[in-house]
Formats: structure tokens, sequence, C-alpha cells
């Protein structure tokens, strides 16, 4: 046997843990059916290949390798569905982050008509494998897009007749009356409808799709932060009390990762800016509460770059979602900042209980596309959906499932594009909060 080969980095395990995770205090834990654990890495394993991390993209790999034969292992430092995968606002968007209209404008017609294929082809995985694995996750669809501003209103029209173009025929303009019928609010002038979009359960989502990864022979193991990458031949994955060794790893950590363990990848922190948002659920506001101000059973989003969004539960709450931390740390005062931007949409609700609060981290890059790569020919990662990855996360593991196995023309899509490292180096913060003062302004505008 051949020495080791070095470390990639070396860390105090507690140090490695995502920030802000021990305890669940979101609405979706409370409301999901109980999950069943899994065991901790101990002790040496050997995979064909090694995961790190259960949200959406690590989880999806798994489900798509264990489904092409071979030894999967997933390696999370909580529990599954612990980072943004369980606590994000649950909202399937057609696309990607930036609108296809900057896409075509950047990369040409013909390049963002395949980015919104691709986008579509995740639309249709994540419907097929909730109906496939019986996910029991209230998905539903349609989904309103709701202007502030005539130029919003305007960067719709465009974006729409763009996609129109593409084939793609869900999207209706609503007037601003037409909008009140459904979103009993003052505070927007119109909005597009999208009937292709629409929203889930997020957490109920993972676990769905973590149950089916087991269920096609994929390993799981649950708080066993990973504090070491070792590269080479035969790449592993360390943690505290266990090592797995593999052909192939995969960086499925998200912004969690770059976080935790910001030395691990350094190309990777650079690209990736961690932002922290929130989440509150309302009291209970009985079916016929809820429609005094959402009648319909569909998600919202404004238009704005530090955005509102909302959408009603099964239980008759009004989750509401927002903030953006640029600093990466969870919003001071949560519950109330949020609940002073929930009054702002619906003033009756200035006063109404908010039973629940949580934050999460979003990964962003700076052109807001999906980071997919590799940092050695055995070693790939994805992340970094930037606000959409409750499709885009899905697809990307399966990409990262087809690479594995050696079709990349999916992968290759993806991976080609180009990605700026965030100015500033380590110390990025400064810029960063100055960046987030900079779309404050750009939205009052
Ligand atoms: C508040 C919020 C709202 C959002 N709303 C939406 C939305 O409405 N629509 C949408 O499309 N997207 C939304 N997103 C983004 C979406 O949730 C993410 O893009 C998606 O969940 C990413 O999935 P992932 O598997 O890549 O990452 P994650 O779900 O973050 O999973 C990464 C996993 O890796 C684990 N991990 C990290 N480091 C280590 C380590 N060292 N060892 C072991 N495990 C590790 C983490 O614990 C985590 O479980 C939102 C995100 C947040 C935070």
């Amino acid at each position: 046997m051949g020495t080791r080969p070095r470390r990639q980095t070396v860390m105090n395990p507690s140090s490695a843990l995502p920030s802000d995770l021990a305890a669940d205090t979101s609405w979706y834990a409370a409301s999901a059916p109980p999950a069943p654990p899994h065991p901790r890495l101990s002790g040496e394993h050997r995979v064909d290949v090694a995961i790190l991390g259960a949200g959406y993209t690590g989880l999806s790999a798994a489900l798509e390798l264990a489904g092409r034969g071979y030894r999967v292992a997933v390696v999370e430092a909580t529990r599954v569905g612990g980072g943004a995968s369980g606590r994000n606002g649950g909202q399937l968007i057609t696309g990607f982050n930036p609108p296809f209209t900057t896409l075509a404008a950047r990369h040409g017609v013909a390049e963002a008509r395949a980015l919104f294929e691709l986008a579509e082809a995740g639309k249709t995985l994540l419907r097929e494998r909730i109906a496939r694995h019986a996910i029991a996750c209230d998905l539903s669809w349609g989904f309103a897009s709701a202007a502030l501003k005539p130029r919003q209103l305007r960067a719709m029209a465009a974006e729409a007749a763009l996609l129109h173009r593409f084939g793609y025929d869900a999207l209706t303009p609503w007037s601003a009356a037409e909008l009140r019928a459904v979103v009993r609010s003052e505070r927007y002038i119109g909005a597009w409808y999208d009937a292709g979009s629409g929203h889930l359960h997020p957490l109920n989502y993972a676990r769905g799709l973590a149950r089916a990864a087991v269920g096609a022979g994929a390993l799981l193991f649950e708080r066993s932060p990973v504090v070491a990458l070792e590269p080479g031949k035969r790449p592993a994955l360390v943690t505290a009390d266990g090592r797995l060794a593999a052909d192939a790893v995969l960086l499925c950590g998200n912004a969690d990762l770059v976080q935790g363990l910001p030395r691990l990848a350094p190309r990777l922190t650079r690209r990736i800016m961690p932002v922290a948002s929130g989440m509150i659920a309302t009291a209970p506001l009985g079916p016929a509460g809820l429609a005094e101000h959402l009648a319909r059973n569909i998600a919202v989003a404004d238009a704005n770059h530090i955005l509102d969004y909302f959408r009603g539960t099964p239980d008759g709450r009004l989750l509401f979602g927002g903030l953006a931390r640029y600093d990466g740390r969870a919003p001071r005062d949560l519950a109330g900042a949020l609940r002073r931007r929930l009054a702002r949409v619906f003033p009756r609700l200035a006063a109404v209980p908010i039973e629940h609060h949580w934050s999460g981290l979003v990964a962003i890059t700076r052109d807001r596309l999906p980071y997919l790569g590799r940092l050695a020919p055995n070693i790939l990662f994805a992340l970094g959906y930037s606000g959409h990855g409750v499709i885009l996360a899905g697809l990307a593991g399966t990409l990262l499932g087809e690479a594995v196995s050696g079709t990349l023309e999916r992968f290759d899509r993806l991976a080609r594009l180009r990605h700026q490292p965030f100015p500033g180096g380590p110390l990025k913060t400064p810029i960063l909060v100055a960046a987030m003062l900079y779309y404050r302004l750009r939205d009052m505008l």
C-alpha cells in the first residue's frame, strides 16, 4: 500500500459544523413526519462514490448513481435536509436566477435556449421523482412574479416574449386588479403568472429523496461533519471518527461547506458567497383567514433584488421569506424584521402571531449561475444555485451522477461556464456589505 496523500485540510470537527443549524426551528421541521435517523460514520469504509452533503444535490447524485449500480455513501454534518434544502422557500421557479434575456445577451440566444431546456429538464426530473417515489411534499403548481415598478413589468414582458420563442407558454400577464383578486395587497402594480412554477414542502422533499436513495442502495451517514478531504487516486472524506474512501468524491456541501471549511476548496470559497436569509410562519389563519390575503394556493415573489416571497400552507399559515445578509450571519431580530416586511405587503397581518422563524444560507455566484466542475479528475462539485436550487440542485446532482458514469454532455454545459471570483479575497465581507447596500438602493429606484 502506498503512502496516504496529504490531506487538503484538517480542522477541529466542531468548527466544521454548519452554523446556526443545531436547532431547527422551522415550520418545516415542526410539520414533517419523523424521519428515521441514519448512523454516524465511524471506522474505515470503501465505496465507489463518496458524497459530502445530504441536500438536494448530494441526495440526487446518490439516487442517480445507486440507480446505475454504483456503491454510494453520503456523509452529512447534521441531518438529511439540515442545510438549505430543508429550510428554503420551497418555490419551484422556472429557469435560473438571471432572466433568460440576460443570459441571451451574455451567451447568445442559442445558449440561452439550451440552458432553458436544461432547467426545464430539471423540472421534469423533480416532477417524475416525486411521482415515482411517492414523495408526499405538497407539490402544487402556480407562481406569480409581482412587480413593484413599471421597469420590472417591462423586464417581465421581455422575458415572457423570449420564453415564448423557446416554446414556453405557461406565462400570463396579470393586471394590478387581476393580481389583487389573488394577492390581496396594494403593494404591487401587476404580475406575470407562471403555471409552470410552483411550490412544495422542501424538507419532506429532501427526506423523500433520501428514502429513495437508500431504497436504491445508497448508504447515508448523519451527524458526521467532514473535517478533511484527502485527494489522490482513492480520494477520501474524513470525519472525527471515520474515513470514507472512494474512486470519486462529490462535494455537495453548498454554502455550509464554504462557510464551515473555507480552506477545504479555496477555488469554491472564492466563487461562492454564503448569504444568510430567513423565513417566518404565522399562526394558522384558517382557510378563510388565509384567503383574505392569498386567495389561491400559489407561490408569490416580488421582482426586487432583495425580494419578499410568500405562500400558504395546508394548515392555513402564511409562510413569508426574505432578507439577505451578505456577511453570512443570521439576520438580527429575524422574526421582527420579517414581520415588518410582511406588514408592508399585508398591513392587516402586522400583529399576527409569528409561531416559527428560521434562517439558512443561500450560496450565490457572481453571475448567479450554478457552479459545477472538478477540483481533480475524481473530485467533482456542484453548488451556487443562487436561490433557484429547489429545481436546479436536483438537476445538478443528476448531472454529477452522469459525469461520474462517463456521460458528460449535460454536465459540461454548466461546467464550462466561467465563474469569476468575488472581489476582496478571503476578507470579502466589507465589499459584500457594500454590495448589499447597492442592491437595496437599486430596489428603491
Ligand atoms: C432561506 C432560504 C430560502 C430559499 N428559498 C428558495 C426557493 O424558494 N427556491 C429555490 O429554488 N431555492 C431556494 N433556496 C436555495 C435552495 O434551498 C438551495 O439552492 C438548495 O437547497 C441547495 O441544495 P444543496 O444540496 O446544494 O445544498 P444544501 O441543502 O445546503 O445541502 C448541503 C449539505 O451539506 C452539508 N455539509 C456542509 N458542510 C459539510 C461538511 N463539512 N461535512 C458534512 N456535511 C456538510 C450541510 O449540512 C447540508 O446538509 C433558499 C435557500 C434558503 C437558505
